[in-house]
């Protein structure tokens, strides 16, 4: 039996692969390490051994501060705002191997801001602990929302300064994935199909064990893009959904798992406005909440420009691209039927949202707020000729009756359809419309607290966040609006 003090025994991961995939990099030490936060449950799902995350050998490992570590850097390409990028790879990033749960499931294990890989460029390998505790909370956010996302095991803080437009000190996330695998991996070896080759059956055996089996190469290339378009379109479907804007979709930040990945200047939106921008850097706004599905479509397309070098037959590529709007029309479908409350998917919940998403932009509604606002407005509506005025009251006044009353007789409309009475599309809105998202300003007194020595907000928020439908009443305040000082938070690329 494995000693419940030592640390887990690593496979190498996506190190199997070798150079030049993946090259040994050995973590750089920080200063003064200290724990930010130890997700416990997740080591334990991820198969380590749980009392081993107590020791001070885990807060050496998961610090980078154990240099004989055998780590590894990766390396992609990628399109940037819609532009070719050339080479990028883990700058900051450094895998440690893999793990395996009890259930099957295999996690890749990342050391995030250990240092300086070959692949830092004008970069110092380092994150910030702003951007770090940012990172760990969406990460675990996400998780508790049911959207696929990378995961974050511990936080470790640190004195080792760490040059930003300010001075800052660094810290280290270690997050876990079933693969870290991006778009950017492929475009990389778009000139190189053998090298691409080994890349995608790795891929393939590890996590599209069917398609593995497929014989032909390029049928097997084929069935794979097909499957991670699904995912994509799945993914925005459901950030979409929830208010999520990523602001920095670059091509080497798309999951071929369809995982959300790299949180950076992301937000999950107060006042909604389809033309959100979340990232001060974005000055062009190509990556509004609005465009993501688009943006996402043309992700895809540059993964199928690589894919060439796999399959001669390029309109092959191109059908399975034009897939896109029926994957995203059918993934909308699902999203905004459960987020309606409607027991199964159905393409009649996209109309009554729509809708419903034009009113609360017109007025600046609160996109979390409001959605809540009608699920326990309808929780508790025993009758349908009572829910215009119940769903009034729950809502603020800059929404005008006139406008909400109309668009309750829609969704009465369409509720009776799938045969729903109030009460039972308001409880299960309740399970899908979260009282509680990452916003800014949350996040932010998070950081500052951790920053002043007290990581007790931070625990609190990761707490409430993993059961985001639930009330938490001892936190109320957070399932409030945004106080004012929220709208001055400007966040740029920097991390
Ligand atoms: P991002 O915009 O965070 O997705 O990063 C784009 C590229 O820049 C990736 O190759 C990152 O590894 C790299 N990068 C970002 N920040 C740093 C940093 N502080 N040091 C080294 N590389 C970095
Ligand atoms: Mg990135």
């Amino acid at each position: 039996m494995n000693d419940p003090l030592k640390a887990p025994v690593f496979a190498p991961g996506m190190a199997a692969l070798g150079a030049p995939f993946a090259v040994p990099v050995a973590p750089q030490a920080v200063q003064a390490p200290r724990w930010l936060a130890q997700n416990h449950a997740l080591a334990q799902h991820a198969g380590a051994p749980a009392p081993w995350l107590h020791t001070p050998e885990a807060l050496a490992l998961l610090a980078g501060n154990t240099p004989a570590t055998p780590a590894y850097a990766t390396v992609y390409s990628g399109h940037q705002f819609g532009v070719w990028a050339g080479q990028l790879g883990d700058g900051r990033a450094l895998l440690l191997g893999s793990t395996q749960g009890a259930d099957g499931q295999v996690w890749e294990w990342q050391l995030k801001g250990a240092g300086l890989t070959p692949f830092s460029r004008m970069g110092d390998g380092r994150a910030v602990w702003r951007s770090s505790i940012r990172e760990f909370l969406a990460s675990e956010a996400m998780h508790g929302l049911g959207i696929a996302t990378t995961r974050a095991l511990a936080l470790v803080g640190s004195d080792t300064p760490v040059r930003r437009e300010r001075t800052e000190a660094a810290a280290v996330l270690t997050r876990l994935a079933p693969s870290f695998v991006r778009f950017g991996h492929f475009e990389h070896l778009g000139r190189d199909p053998q090298a691409m080759q080994t890349l995608l059956d790795w891929v393939l055996r590890q996590h599209f064990a069917p398609l593995a089996a497929v014989a032909d190469p390029a049928e097997r290339a084929l069935a794979w893009f097909a499957a991670v378009l699904e995912a994509t379109a799945d993914l925005m479907a459901q950030w979409q959904a929830v208010g999520f804007c990523h602001g920095v979709m670059n091509t080497d930040n798309m999951s071929v798992l369809g995982l959300t990945l790299d949180y950076g200047p992301f937000q999950f939106m107060d006042a909604f406005d389809p033309a959100h921008n979340a990232n001060h850097s974005d000055t062009g706004g190509r990556y509004v909440y609005q465009n993501q599905p688009q943006v996402a479509w043309w992700n895809l397309q540059c993964l199928a420009q690589a894919l060439v070098a796999l399959v001669p037959e390029t309109e092959a590529l191109t059908n399975a691209l034009q897939r896109y709007p029926d994957a995203y029309a059918h993934a909308q479908a699902v999203a905004w039927a459960r987020k309606l409350g409607l027991a199964h998917a159905a393409a009649d919940a996209l109309p009554v949202a729509q809708t419903w998403l034009t009113l609360l932009a017109k007025h600046r509604g609160d996109f979390t707020l409001s959605w809540r606002a009608i699920s326990d407005a309808l929780a508790d509506c025993p009758d349908w000729a009572d829910a215009a005025a119940h769903v009034r009251q729950a809502l603020p006044s800059s929404l005008p009756t006139e406008e909400v009353a109309p668009w309750v007789v829609q969704l009465q409309q369409v509720a009776q359809r799938h045969g729903h009475a109030p009460r039972e599309l308001g409880q299960r809105m309740q399970q899908v419309n979260p009282v509680f998202v990452l916003r800014n300003h949350m996040a932010q007194e998070a950081i500052e607290a951790a920053e002043a020595g007290d990581p007790s907000v931070l625990q609190a928020l990761w707490q409430v966040l993993q059961t985001p439908t639930q009330p938490h009443p001892a936190h109320a305040a957070w399932a409030g609006p945004p106080p004012p000082w929220a709208h001055e938070l400007v966040l740029s690329c920097s991390s």
